[in-house]
């Protein structure tokens, strides 16, 4: 961001599409530019902005989807690897880890990570080779701390991955925290628009984890594509007026939902009544995210009821975009799935706090009828 094309001085690069590069007369690329598949220039540009953002000291790599960039981490470690993993954690991954992951002989367990005790004991010293956590963790939005689960990866000799697409790097900057790699769904906030699909990886060191991850989207062809990261670095312009605006409003919305009469548990770790608000306060700056989830007094019926109800809510799923979602993830996520059947998950945009808080209030009042 920033940036000014050289040539022309517009103040927003422009976008290369282009997928091969001429050679020199002796065959060889001076630019560094060889081919489409490992990189381009567009894709650069939108990952210096990631790096800066997460003060990534080794730099960002762009993929194709969130899942692109969470699986790529995975497949760079090797058949009977230990990876200790949240079992709160995005449901579309939990799922790939506990089929195609496990298929490929990594061993996996599931623990709750906010719950310090039950990590150390299940990180093996010398076998582990990777802990993931996601905080705050979607949908029930707990909180690992991520200081301690650095150290606690760190004397097993184990690496510390960090999903960080709900706080955004506005929020929480993990590789500060002692982190070695954060992973963004760049579908949600980051972009914000609700337009792009794309994931990111952020690292601290450019050690051998990140340099097989680079070979795995180089051999594996998981790169994002160039209209994509055009479309990212729009969006990313406002990422900080958006976050701003979106967590005030979340914890706005949270604060009159913990009185509202139908509601029986908002979960937001802004809510100093959350288990994990003192961390969070101590490892988010700025706000709690864009984030919540609110349990209903009138169960599983009423919550599906309410979101039938939403007239400024989409009824969708996805997060992050400047339009405010809702969504009952129970019937989505499935058997297995930690999520209660009561709960309603909302993803919080920039549109008016008052037209907000008047949808959900008369949508809760249609579900309860
Ligand atoms: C959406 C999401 C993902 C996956 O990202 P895609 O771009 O949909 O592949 C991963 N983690 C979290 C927390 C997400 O919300």
């Amino acid at each position: 961001m920033g940036k000014v094309d050289p040539r022309t001085k517009g103040v927003v690069p422009p976008l290369h599409l282009s997928t091969t590069y001429l050679r020199d007369e002796d065959n060889g690329y001076s630019t560094g530019f060889v081919y489409g598949r490992p990189d381009n220039e567009t894709i650069r540009e939108a990952e210096s902005v990631l790096a800066m953002l997460e003060q990534a000291q080794a730099g960002a790599l762009l993929f194709g989807s969130g899942m692109a960039a969470a699986t790529a981490v995975f497949q760079a470690l090797s058949p009977g690897d230990h990876v200790v993993a949240s079992k709160v954690m995005y449901w579309a991954l939990r799922n790939w880890l506990l089929t195609e992951a496990t298929r490929w002989g990594l061993v996996i367990d599931f623990v709750e990570t906010d719950d310090l005790e039950a990590l150390e004991a299940a990180v093996q010293k010398g076998r582990t080779r990777l802990v993931w956590i996601e905080t705050p963790s979607n949908p029930l939005w707990t909180i690992t701390d991520i200081a301690a689960a650095a150290e606690i990866a760190h004397a097993a000799g184990a690496r510390l991955a960090v999903d960080s697409t709900c706080a955004s790097p506005v929020h929480s900057r993990p590789l500060q925290l002692g982190a070695d790699i954060v992973m963004h769904a760049a579908t949600k906030v980051l972009n914000g628009h609700s337009d792009v699909v794309a994931g990111a990886l952020c690292a601290r060191h450019n050690d051998e984890l990140w340099q097989r991850i680079q070979t795995v989207r180089r051999g594996q062809g998981g790169i994002l594509g160039p209209f994509e990261a055009y479309l990212l670095m729009r969006g990313m312009r406002t990422l900080h007026l958006r976050q701003e605006r979106q967590s005030a409003s979340a914890m706005a919305l949270a604060q009159r939902l913990s009185a509202h009469p139908l509601v029986s548990r908002v979960l937001y770790p802004g809510l100093p009544q959350h288990p994990g608000h003192d961390i969070a306060a101590r490892q988010m700056e700025g706000g709690f995210g864009y984030m919540l989830s609110i349990q209903l007094s009138g169960g599983e019926a009423a919550a599906v009821k309410t979101a039938a109800n939403v007239q400024l809510y989409k009824r969708a799923t996805s997060l992050g975009g400047v339009e405010s979602l809702v969504e009952h993830r129970a019937s989505i996520e499935g058997a297995g799935s930690p999520c209660p059947p009561d709960l309603l998950r909302l993803s919080t945009g920039i549109e008016d706090i008052e037209d907000l808080w008047a949808d959900l209030d008369q949508a809760l009042a249609a579900g309860h009828r």
